[in-house]
């Protein structure tokens, strides 16, 4: 992956949602910068990475406004690798605690007494600011607050303190409080172009990363950059070059099958086991989406437009598809997917996948 951190990528400008961001410095300039805001949209299209981009530009000394990358609020904004140095920056990400879900002592502090690990939101708030601007606070995937964290964040939101920027980030909005979205600001972040996308994945991604596999990955990832690095941490286009082999006739079903294993890929799981399940589970949904690419393309949506368009062509240029053979294979895929998740040996479960889609070879 690319070696610029993601504090360093946040000073840049997050292509394809610049006026947003922009508008919220404009407002800042007027002094009518509302205390909460709302960032909603997709996964992976930058919501994230545009509060950052905000925030860094709210606190630049030479702001509100395109962060300028040399003053001092800049340097500490962008120092500390994954996380900022900024002090009057708090993020709350359930990531860096390990939680599937944000609880009650990430938003107010504890009441038992105990000294908790991280600081809540309501503690840093309570703080003036360190540097005499704003205080910004960005609370990612918001939607993961249980009940009793979205309740002491209506008090926050109830009492604002002077000075402040809350950012609630998320994908799913209709999981929070009506009460929490009759308080903030809704900015709207919607996928991006697949121009916008591939050239801000060819930007973000790593080195050596020609366009035309950044064209490949926008179109793969239906213009949502984050999850086209995510699929390039995976090294899910690994897995794709193998379907394209099978798919050209250079190697066989098998030999595809038990390829997938030596491929190398960070795939989610605490015990091997789990990660191999999920290493087969991404093969399987890959040849499904393939698969449902070859009926797309049989009822007539032409190549370019689907993201395998480029295996769809190569297989149908080796000769009639036997698109009859298509409702079977599909089965059989959903039905391993079922096995894999039902513990049986994922590997003989890719074989078996496999095998079935080679049926739709020449
Ligand atoms: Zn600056």
């Amino acid at each position: 992956m690319s070696l610029v951190s993601t504090m360093e990528r946040a000073l840049r400008s997050p292509l394809g949602h610049l006026e947003q961001v922009r508008g919220l410095w404009a407002a800042d300039a007027d002094d009518r910068l509302v205390h909460a805001l709302l960032f909603d949209g997709p996964d992976g299209v930058g919501k994230y990475l545009s509060a950052l981009h905000l925030a860094a530009g709210l606190f630049c000394s030479e702001g509100p406004g395109e962060p300028c990358g040399r003053c001092g609020p800049c340097h500490r904004f962008s120092s500390g690798g994954a996380e900022s140095n900024h002090p009057d920056l708090l993020i709350v990400d359930p990531a860096d605690w390990e939680w599937e879900q944000i609880k009650l002592e990430a938003i107010a502090p504890r009441e038992d007494g105990e000294v908790p690990t991280r600081r809540s939101v309501e503690g840093f708030l309570d703080l003036s600011s360190v540097e005499g601007g704003h205080r910004v606070v960005i609370l990612r995937e918001a939607h993961l607050m249980n009940p009793a964290a979205q309740n002491a964040l209506l008090k926050t939101l109830e009492e604002p303190r002077p000075g402040t920027v809350l950012v609630l980030v998320t994908s799913r909005p209709e999981e929070l409080l009506d009460t929490i979205m009759s308080r903030v600001m809704r900015v709207h972040f919607g996928r991006l172009d697949l121009t916008a996308a591939a050239h801000l994945i060819h930007e973000l991604g790593p080195e050596g990363l020609d366009e035309r596999m950044a064209a490949d990955l926008a179109r793969w990832s239906d213009g949502s950059p984050g999850r086209a690095l995510m699929l390039l941490a995976q090294g899910r286009p690994a897995e794709r070059e193998l379907l394209a082999a099978l798919v050209g006739g250079k190697a066989g079903p098998i030999e595809c099958s038990r390829r997938v294993w030596e491929l190398d890929g960070d795939f989610p799981g605490k015990t091997e086991r789990a990660k191999a399940r999920s290493r087969a589970r991404a093969m399987l949904d890959l040849l499904l989406e393939v698969l449902l690419d070859l009926e797309r393309f049989g009822a007539g949506r032409p190549g370019e437009e689907l993201a395998h368009g480029d295996l769809v062509g190569d297989l149908c240029g080796r000769g009639r598809l036997p698109f009859e053979r298509l409702p079977r294979v599909h089965q059989l895929l959903r039905q391993c997917r079922m096995d894999v998740l039902g513990n049986l040996t994922p590997e003989a479960v890719l074989d078996r996948a496999f095998l079935g889609f080679a049926t739709l070879l020449p």
